[in-house]
């Protein structure tokens, strides 16, 4: 197809998959992946992820896996759970901002899989958005940003779990969640059998997705406590969940899930009127994927 050949020329592709949509290249090919961080304007100190097709391709990136990592793969992958893991000399020190852990993973989407079960190396794909902005659910969504960067955009509908991945670090063989995503901070304790630790603070130099202000739009955001009232009355107020004002909720049925689904592309539609008044957004509530919402609300919300 005309992906494979543009990813061997070491050109970009965006790539649809569960979680967000990628600005796909070569991972191997540094000069291909200078590209990616041009096109985004990403600093160079964030580190790239890199995603796989086939679990046999692990050790083509990761020099060693823990045994630890191995119970997490064989329960989440393919799926929204990124691994890091020591890196293998062949990637290149760009993907990694210079580090010697490489962040891995297998996608679910079938788009995605087909395309890296196709391609004799890696792809490394961060979202495919202008560095800081709202992660991309939908092909339009690159196509509205980037569409000059891409050789093309691979069609695969709406997102289906709508949040980036979990990240997952391991060291001395413990494993640390370094990014709240699509896998809950629960279903990872309940494989693991016992509380694993987050470090989500902002003061973490090779981690920006943890910067204070990120997932950001124009438009400006308060948050309100979940279960809470509008403190502003009159203002834009858009709830977890009314069953009355489905427009006015970001869950389209009171699950975590579906307000993980829609709430990128409801972070985007508030940016169709840039200078609208603030809007008030109950936060979700702090358990399952509610973790990963709040997190990225918060991030939104921030102003530098
Ligand atoms: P994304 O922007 O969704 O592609 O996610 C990239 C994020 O993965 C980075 O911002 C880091 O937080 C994290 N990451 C990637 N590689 C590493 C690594 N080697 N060590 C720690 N975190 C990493
Ligand atoms: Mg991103």
């Amino acid at each position: 197809t005309a992906a494979i050949a543009a990813l061997r020329d070491g050109h970009l592709v965006g790539l649809p998959t569960e979680t967000v949509y990628g600005l796909a290249a070569n991972a191997l090919n540094a000069v291909a992946v200078a590209r990616i961080f041009e096109a985004k304007k990403r600093p160079h100190f964030d580190p790239l992820i890199v995603h796989i097709g086939n679990r046999s391709d692990v050790d083509l990136v990761a020099r060693e896996v823990p045994p630890v990592a191995e119970v997490f793969m064989n329960a989440f992958w393919p799926g929204p759970l990124t691994l890091v893991l020591p890196k293998q000399p062949a990637i290149p020190d760009l993907v990694t901002s210079g580090l010697d852990s490489v962040a891995i993973r297998m996608p679910q989407h079938p788009v995605a899989l087909e395309l890296l079960q196709a391609l004799d190396f890696p792809l490394a794909a961060p979202s495919a958005n202008p560095f800081g902005y709202v992660s991309p659910t939908t092909r339009q969504h690159v196509l509205d940003q980037l569409a000059n960067e891409v050789a093309l955009v691979l069609e695969g509908g709406s997102c289906s779990v709508g949040v980036e991945s979990t990240i997952l670090s391991f060291s001395e063989g413990q494993p640390m969640v370094l990014r709240l995503g699509g896998i809950s901070l629960e279903a990872l304790e309940a494989v693991h059998g016992r509380p694993i630790p987050t470090q989500l603070s902002s003061s973490q130099p090779h981690a920006p997705g943890q910067l204070a202000s990120h997932y950001a739009p124009a438009r400006a955001i308060r948050l309100v406590a979940h279960g809470e009232e509008c403190p502003a009355p009159g203002a834009p107020f858009l709830r977890f969940y009314q069953k009355e004002q489905p427009e006015w909720s970001l869950s389209a049925d009171g699950t975590t899930g579906s307000a993980a689904t829609r709430l990128f592309g409801v972070l985007r539609s508030l940016d169709e009127e840039p200078d609208g008044p603030e809007v008030w957004i109950e936060k979700a509530p702090e358990a399952g994927l509610g973790r990963a919402i709040n997190d990225r609300l918060l991030r939104a919300a921030h102003r530098a």
